[in-house]
């Protein structure tokens, strides 16, 4: 039935039952790499229990998953506190839905603005920090505040720069991934070896990253698109779009797709020209991010506990099946 039709009482219970599921479906994501279901349907049941909450706020509790950034720290690493938090990320999955948060941001605002629009790289986000050019850390995201130190693990893999081109201070974040190839050779060679097989590449990365020995690590291939700057030292950077660019320069792996769309029109191009291409590219992706490209707006707009106001994912439709199928059902 729909969420207005139900009582106070019935909200809460349901919404009870569905933070058990997302709960359970996220720990064998986030924390044994091993999901349970795909993502459309964790990204279904999410959204229903969003719709629950923002019908009935009272039945909001703080650790709720809408109110936290996903994910766990595993023992066995040393832990890594992150002075500016690595948040999740709000999405859509309609035009419409894109185009009521371009006119949120509007209002917000009061003018329209530019995006900077990017591939959404199907891996797991990473922090990079370097003190005077030389890389001297690296983490997960974990739970946002609190990530794994990984740097042994991310000093094996070749895209990531150990000097920068210049000698600047800076914490860099980005995406991890598997390439498609390298996917596909893992599985094969954990077949044969009679081991399990990964169900998707993010969470093959995600597993080799977070690795204790740094061989296994190395041995998978993985690789890196670097995306933000989020301490500056003195670069001059005033956009997202300049900001990939001085990515670029210090010797970061960046992404060539990100393009400047100044309307809704120019964002419906870009997600036309790179869902055709989606099976050709050598990564997988599962959407598209708007970010909004003027830095000093995105520091006015802000975040909330979760996600930033500025930036937002479309996803595109999951790769196998056009209409969602739920494989397990819920009780909303
Ligand atoms: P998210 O992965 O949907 O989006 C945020 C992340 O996008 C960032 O942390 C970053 O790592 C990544 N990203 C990729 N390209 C980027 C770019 N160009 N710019 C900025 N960021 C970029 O959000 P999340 O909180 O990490 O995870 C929630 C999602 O994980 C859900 O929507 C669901 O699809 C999936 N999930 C699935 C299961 C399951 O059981 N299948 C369980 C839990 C979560």
């Amino acid at each position: 039935k729909p969420v207005t039709a139900y009582s106070e009482q019935e909200a809460s219970e349901a919404a009870i039952a569905l933070r058990q599921t997302l709960n359970q479906w996220s720990e064998d994501y986030y924390t044994k790499d091993n999901p349970e279901v795909e993502d459309h349907v964790y990204d279904a049941a999410y959204r229903d229990l969003q719709e629950l909450e923002t019908a009935f706020p009272s039945i909001v509790t703080p650790d709720s998953i809408t109110q936290r950034v996903g994910g766990a720290v595993l023992s066995g690493f040393t832990k890594v506190r992150h002075e500016i938090p690595m948040l999740s990320m709000g999405d859509v999955f309609s035009r419409d839905e894109l185009t009521e948060f371009d006119q949120r941001i509007q209002k917000n605002v009061g003018h329209p603005v530019a995006y900077n629009v990017e591939l959404k790289i199907d891996g797991l986000a990473i922090s990079l920090v370097y003190e005077n050019g030389k890389l001297v850390q690296g983490s997960t995201r974990g739970d946002g505040t609190i990530g794994e130190d990984i740097t042994q693990n991310l000093q094996t893999i070749s895209s990531i720069p150990q000097t920068l081109t210049k000698p600047v201070s800076i914490e860099v974040r980005g995406e991890c991934y598997m390439p498609k190839q390298a996917f596909a050779n893992l599985n094969h060679q954990q077949e044969e070896r009679g081991e399990a097989v990964f169900a998707n590449p993010r969470n093959a990365a995600a597993g080799s990253l977070r690795q204790l020995d740094t061989r296994v690590t190395k041995a998978r291939k993985l690789d890196t698109f670097i995306y933000t700057i989020s301490t500056f030292d003195d670069l001059q950077v005033k956009t997202q779009h300049e900001a990939i660019e001085t990515l670029e320069e210090l010797g970061f792996m960046t992404n060539p797709t990100q393009r400047v769309c100044h309307n809704l029109e120019e964002v419906w191009q870009y997600i036309d020209d790179y869902q055709a291409q989606r099976d050709d590219l050598p990564y997988g992706i599962d959407g598209i991010v708007l970010k909004v490209n003027d830095l000093k707006l995105q520091s006015q707009l802000g975040h909330t506990v979760k996600v930033p106001r500025w930036e937002i994912a479309y996803k595109f439709p999951p790769e196998e099946a056009q209409t969602v199928v739920r494989k397990i059902e819920w009780t909303v």
